[in-house]
């Protein structure tokens, strides 16, 4: 069906510990303009770093849509679970996508079965998309075996508010499968953040969404940080003051940003995007008074194959 095989994903290493991006698919040029309305091409090119991989020639921001995925403590992890294949959507870049997804999880080493945790950072459609596929009509979770896990201040929020038909939808399709399953566990994320296993840790960025999280990965001296949606873009760094059209709060988002940005540029820790193109990771260093990004490049090729037989477990794709 397919022309060729999907590529392997690039990974990084965070102390003990091989974060891979899975990727789903780039989102079209249009994105940026629309999203981050003040990021415009003007204010872009003020900022050399963010060209070629960023932004492209003319200023406009590129944008991805992928997880990230990452064995902790013995536990299959995967953050976020993009737009999902074969879902009605309005938005025609997230409508009935047929993306190879599935195929490259598996390849990179996290058959769905195989999956234990799942971590959703909010509940926005291109973050659960992958929640659930359809079997013989019917939307059935993709990760049977794992616990999804959200805050407690996100699962409340949207379950408290009249939703119109489009959102709807999408917790009809990708949110209420896995919660009838029994899978899915809205956890209570205090400010200091609350730890899900050993390395893995939750903190509470809200603004985007009430209750967003973030994920922290520490392994040894190493750590990573997973956006979600509380910084979208690099162009953030140069300019936390830029929001998103989709904020909720667009001042505690703002507040969020320069808090996180401030932690990640004082300890050191890889910076993994959830929508930031490739090479998609660096470290958050200051740049007169804001930030950039030093990108860091994930390695791609047989490493993701090494480390699936590396997998103590035996349930190796
Ligand atoms: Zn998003």
């Amino acid at each position: 069906m397919h022309a060729a095989p999907p590529a392997v994903s690039p990974s990084w290493t965070v102390g003990a510990v091989t974060v891979q991006r899975i990727d789903e698919v780039p989102l079209p040029p249009q994105t940026g303009p629309w999203l981050l309305p003040a990021a415009t091409p003007d204010v872009v090119r003020e900022r050399d770093w963010l060209r070629p991989a960023f932004a492209d020639p003319d200023g406009v921001l590129r944008l991805d849509s992928h997880s990230f995925a990452m064995v902790v403590d013995g536990l299959r992890v995967v953050v976020d679970t993009g737009i999902g294949n074969g879902k009605t959507r309005a938005n025609p870049a997230w409508h009935d996508l047929r993306t190879d997804y599935l195929e490259r999880l598996t390849l990179a080493g996290f058959p769905p079965e195989s999956v234990d945790l799942v971590v959703l950072t909010h509940l926005h459609t291109d973050h659960v998309g992958w929640n659930t596929r359809r079997v013989d009509g019917a939307w059935v979770p993709t990760f049977p075996r794992a616990r999804y896990l959200t805050s407690k201040a996100e699962y409340d929020f949207w379950a408290g508010r009249a939703m119109d038909d489009a959102r709807a939808a999408v917790f009809r399709d990708s949110v209420h499968p896995v919660d009838e399953a029994g899978l899915l566990e809205a956890v209570d994320v205090p400010a200091g953040g609350l730890t899900v296993a050993a390395g893995l840790e939750l903190l509470p960025t809200p603004g985007h969404t009430p209750g967003h999280i973030a994920v922290r990965l520490t392994s040894g001296a190493a750590s990573a940080l997973v956006t979600g949606d509380c910084i979208h873009h690099p162009v953030q760094l140069a300019h936390p003051d830029i929001g998103s059209c989709v904020d909720i709060d667009p001042a505690q988002a703002e507040r969020t940003r320069r808090s996180l940005l401030a932690s990640l540029a004082a300890g050191g820790a890889l910076l993994l995007g959830t929508h930031f193109p490739p090479p998609t990771a660096g470290r958050v260093v200051a740049d007169g008074d804001a930030y950039r990004l030093e990108p860091v490049s994930g390695r791609t090729g047989a490493v993701a194959a090494v480390d699936r037989c590396a997998d103590a477990d035996g349930r190796t794709a």
